[in-house]
């Protein structure tokens, strides 16, 4: 089995014909289960096409713009050309029965182009150690049976992001200075070291605002993924699933990567970055 790569994944197309699926049903004034019943198909298919997790194939995509009613012939090739795009296999196939806004966010993620992630008072998934993931969820009361679900798939988005067919992938992420002197125990010393790391190896972007470059009540958390073709973006406010909003809307989406990119100036480069990452590891604590 041939594992999806960056600009091969289907996730982004699966996922644009899902959405007008959902619209389209929703607009015919039908719910998901009395669509199974008309079209003799389970209710788990019909919640996997529009959740972006199954492919639509030809013959479903026709059962269902009929049961929709869209007869436009422009209107049905566009919905055909949208799930030719979603065709292939993508490796988190296989992962279908983690259903959450974090496994959502988690399938764009792995195939995007380009992200740029603005941290707000926490470390990135993708940037953690297991133990710095597990003291947060302690921290923040999260009960451990879904703090383990949590860390299993921090460590599948970390895998995939580092998968190979993937590596070419553009990954950033601005961190305040601030964030970092909080990292003391239980958040360990390791967090730090892994951080100076990958910021030294530069396969990622780690960049660090320095105290006092920018105004901290600027500085609300932000996620801007640009699709595999670069041609679509996807912007997410917050930084945890609990306070998570996804916003498609071009000009909001152009709108945050251009703050990405002013407040990228106010940076230190990435040596200096690793650099201060390295000496706030070494300083006694306070
Ligand atoms: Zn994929």
């Amino acid at each position: 089995m041939s594992a999806c790569t960056g600009a091969g994944c289907p996730v982004w197309g699966r996922r644009e014909i899902a959405h007008d699926l959902v619209e389209l049903r929703q607009a015919a004034g039908l719910n998901q289960k009395q669509v199974s019943a008309a079209l003799e198909v389970s209710l788990s298919k019909i919640i996997r096409m529009e959740g972006g997790w199954q492919r639509v194939k030809a013959a479903d995509l026709t059962a269902l713009l009929a049961l929709y009613g869209v007869q436009d012939p422009a209107a049905v090739e566009a919905m055909r050309a949208k799930a030719r795009a979603g065709r292939g296999r993508c490796l988190l196939d296989a992962h279908t029965a983690l259903k959450s806004a974090d496994t959502d966010f988690a399938a764009y993620e792995h195939a995007a182009a380009h992200t740029m992630t603005l941290a707000g008072g926490i470390i990135p998934v993708l940037l953690r150690t297991t133990d710095y993931a597990r003291a947060l969820a302690t921290a923040i009361r999260i009960p451990p049976r879904v703090a383990e679900q949590t860390i299993t798939l921090q460590h599948a988005r970390q895998h995939w992001a580092t998968a190979e067919g993937f590596t070419g992938l553009r990954r950033e992420f601005l961190i305040e200075e601030a964030t970092l002197l909080r990292l003391r125990p239980p958040y360990g010393p390791g967090q730090l070291q892994h951080l100076a790391q990958v910021a030294r190896q530069g396969r990622w972007q780690v960049r660090v605002l320095p105290l006092g470059a920018v105004n901290p009540g600027l500085l609300t958390p932000f996620s801007v993924l640009r699709s595999p073709d670069r041609a679509r973006a996807l912007l997410v406010l917050g930084e945890e699933h609990a306070s998570w909003k996804f916003e498609q809307d071009r000009g909001e989406c152009e709108y945050h990567q251009q703050r990405y990119a002013d407040l990228r100036e106010h940076a230190l480069t990435g040596e200096d970055s690793a650099r201060l990452i390295e000496r706030l590891d070494q300083e006694p604590l306070a």
